[in-house]
């Protein structure tokens, strides 16, 4: 292997790799870190957000107040204002110069402030009628858009900027023979910098050997990397720039799906033990004994993952669902199956509250069928045990040994179970609920722990639109259970407005008392635990609690819970609200996933534009689940108009959470979709937008089946960097929200 590549198998990603500081220097480097540009991959691959050729005028119609830009308008008109002379000074305070610039389709004001001299000698630069390059933040004054001293470069009659000032001849050289690329800039690293410093990183790059073999880029139809990321930093025309990008987005697309394709093979190419429940077995006695009636989807998935059970290789199938869809039958029906067949099955919680819930819920469901082979049980029963990181160290001991004999059948928990103590006799199943808060790796983990693979049923309630699916979740097949058991009641969501209706929220709070004088129960949910403590309008649940016993709900039986509060206080009050020995739960979010208590009717969101849309939606998952018409206030004192204000809307305005999902993803960008951005590390999807290039996703799906096809072992360098890459993205924190 080359020396120097740091574990690179081609020259080009060790190259790409290099941080950002050993071609620009530290200082610069650091600048861009702000941007989470952090090598010289990431430097390449951030690309002009449009080019000018000094000929096109920009739309000043849709200048958004606060960012940077760089227009193209023509000097309307200059008016100049002298600065007075105030009495007893000698000095001439400085006088304005407003400058409308126009472009036919809106105006801005360009503003500079200066003596007497400097304003002449702008005036002079600017000249009315003619057109210029402005490139500033766009600030307001007086509920007008402006500019403040704008950098600013004249062009000639025939669009070429006339250069004079240091800027200008910058801008200037940045044009020659084509096009002035615009890069989205912040105060410290304005357009032309980082034009400068890409331009030096590209003439730094000394590989050129492209990572992807011939017949791949020519099926693909891109461009040499090298070319393309010439062709997005300085194109001689648009089209060229155009090429360059579909090469880089190509990159992305292809490297998660190869990242994915290679998984799916090495699972493919594992043996597991087929299970196939017994025609007169756990299954089938469980079945008998089901209080309603599966739904046709519900049927329908659970035959595909019985099937999927029964074969040789291991599963690897999400399931998605709809709060309240019925997921939870579904996999405890495959974990019955794997039973039958004398295996063990897991699930896996993403919280120890959930965990317990689940273990309760399939305690009830499942009935003397899951009270361990004892004396009086019918003879298929199994165990089912509760695996926490928070049980008392006995019942923790006893909890293991029952795994390690095989004498549970079941075994539930949290990561707890990821622990190396955990052994199981002949682990058969995984089930991991909520799949966004595990990571591939911990799914690998729990894999290992099994002599040959365990198969895997993945529940998700988020609904995902296919195309993030495919990205995401790519080394899955998908199953969706689209419909909701018969007898899920309609909730009804409306945003109460604090700020301009104070009135509505005493109102709200009546609410609660009517619904729970009818005998059900309310779930108020808030963003945080404690208050801001700094009189703003930020309120925690601790102090909403309090403030609501003392004053509207003092009548109630009300109870707390929030994530800091001991893990037996948490597991009691929950175990309160689910008997209905509390009238009124105040959370925070730990209600989110999964959380059932049928008789739960109204849900009240406080500040409920502090979440994203997504998440109102989970939230309100957890009401209408008892035949009883559900209530949903979602509380909030931000004006109608803000983009906070229209998610509130758009959430009240449907039930329809793949529509919704579409709707977060756009106001969200993907980058938060798979947490990156939250968690402050590099995304791996820069330019891919995961709805927009939903085609472009498909066919590097394809022809990343292709790759492995005839690539099988990944011994094509460029192939093997792809994935790391990828595989060094995605450790941490990339399929994890929250
Ligand atoms: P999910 O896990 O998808 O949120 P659950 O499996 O927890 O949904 O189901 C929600 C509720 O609906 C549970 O109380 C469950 O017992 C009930 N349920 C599931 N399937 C059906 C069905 N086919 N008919 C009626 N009720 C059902
Ligand atoms: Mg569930």
């Amino acid at each position: 292997m080359e020396q120097g590549l740091s574990g690179w198998r081609t020259a080009m990603y060790a190259e790409l790799a290099a941080p950002l500081g050993q071609v620009l220097g530290d200082r610069t480097a650091k600048e861009f870190a702000t941007l989470r540009i952090e090598t010289v991959g990431d430097l390449l691959r951030f690309i002009p957000r449009r080019y000018l050729s000094g000929t096109e005028l920009t739309d000043l119609g849709t200048l958004v107040e606060g960012e940077h830009v760089a227009v193209i308008a023509k000097v309307a008109r200059i008016s100049r204002f002298e600065g007075r002379n105030s009495p007893g000074r000698r000095e001439t305070r400085p006088g304005r110069l407003e400058v409308l610039l126009s472009d036919g389709n809106g105006r801005l004001t360009a503003t500079f402030f200066g003596k007497a001299h400097l304003l002449g000698w702008w005036e002079r630069q600017l000249g009315e009628g003619v057109a210029g390059v402005f490139i500033g933040k766009v600030g307001s004054f007086r509920d007008q858009l402006q500019m403040s001293h704008p950098v600013f470069a004249m062009l000639d009659a025939g669009g070429r900027i006339v250069a004079t000032s240091e800027e200008k001849e910058r801008i200037a050289a940045l044009a020659t023979g084509g096009l002035v690329g615009m890069y989205p800039a912040t105060a410290k690293l304005p357009t032309w910098k980082v034009a400068e410093c890409a331009r030096l990183a590209l003439s730094a790059l000394s590989a050129v050997e492209d990572p992807l073999p011939d017949w791949l880029r020519e099926s693909a139809g891109v461009l040499r990397l090298a070319d393309a990321f010439a062709a997005v930093h300085h194109p001689l025309s648009l089209a060229e720039a155009a090429r360059g990008a579909d090469r880089l987005r190509f990159d992305e697309a292809l490297a998660t799906q190869l990242t994915m394709a290679y998984r799916r093979a090495d699972a493919a190419s594992h043996t597991a033990k087929p299970r196939s429940a017994l025609p007169d077995g756990l299954l089938t006695a469980f079945d008998a004994r089901l209080p309603f009636q599966l739904t046709e989807g519900q049927t329908e998935v659970s035959a595909a993952i019985l099937d999927d059970l029964a074969l040789a290789r291991p599963m690897q199938r999400l399931l998605q669902g709809e709060v309240g869809s019925g997921k939870t039958v579904v996999a405890l029906r495959a974990m019955l199956a794997v039973v039958d067949a004398g295996g063990q099955a897991a699930l896996l919680a993403p919280t120890e509250v959930l965990a317990h819930q689940h273990f309760q819920t399939i305690k009830a469901l499942l009935g003397d069928l899951g009270g361990g082979r004892m004396l009086g049980t019918p003879d298929v029963a199994t165990d089912v045990v509760l695996l926490t990181g928070s049980l008392p160290a006995g019942t923790k001991r006893s909890a293991l040994l029952r795994a390690a004999s095989g004498e549970a059948g079941i075994v539930i928990g949290t990561h707890a179970l990821l622990a190396d103590r955990v052994q199981f006799a002949d682990l058969g199943l995984i089930v991991v609920d909520e799949q966004h808060r595990f990571g591939v790796e911990q799914r690998a983990v729990l894999a290992d722990k099994a002599s040959s693979r365990p198969h895997v049923l993945v529940l998700t309630a988020t609904p995902i639109p296919r195309s993030v699916a495919m990205t995401i979740f790519g080394d899955l097949d998908v199953s969706t259970l689209a419909e909701l058991p018969a007898g899920r009641a309609d909730v009804s969501t409306v945003v109460v407005d604090a700020a301009s209706r104070p009135a509505w929220v005493d109102r709200a709070w009546g609410r609660v008392r009517e619904e729970v004088a009818t005998g059900r129960q309310v779930f108020v949910v808030c963003p945080r635990i404690g208050g801001r403590g700094d009189g703003g309008e930020g309120k925690g649940v601790v102090e909403l609690a309090e403030e609501l016993r003392s004053g509207p709900l003092a009548d109630v039986r009300l109870g707390v819970l929030h994530g800091q509060l001991p893990s037996d206080t948490k597991d009691q009050v929950m175990a309160d609200f689910a008997a209905g020995d509390l009238d009124v739960l105040v959370a925070t979010t730990v209600i989110e996933v999964g959380v059932d208590v049928p008789n739960a009717s109204m849900m009240v969101v406080w500040d409920a534009d502090r979440f994203g849309i997504s998440q109102l939606h989970q939230l309100r998952g957890r009401i209408g689940r008892g035949g009883h018409p559900g209530v949903c206030l979602l509380i909030s004192s931000v004006p109608a108009g803000e983009p906070a204000r229209d998610r509130l809307d758009a959430v009240a305005s449907t039930r329809d959470g793949f529509l919704l999902a579409e709707l977060d993803l756009e106001q969200r960008r993907e980058g938060d979709v798979l947490g990156a951005s939250q968690a402050g590390s590099r995304s791996s999807l820069r330019l891919l937008r995961v709805l927009e290039h939903a085609d472009l996703i498909a066919q590097a799906r394809e022809l990343a089946a292709t790759c492995v096809a005839r690539d099988p072992g990944m011994t094509t360098p460029g192939f093997a960097d792809a994935v790391r890459a990828t595989e060094l993205l995605a450790s941490g924190d990339w399929l994890e929200r929250n």
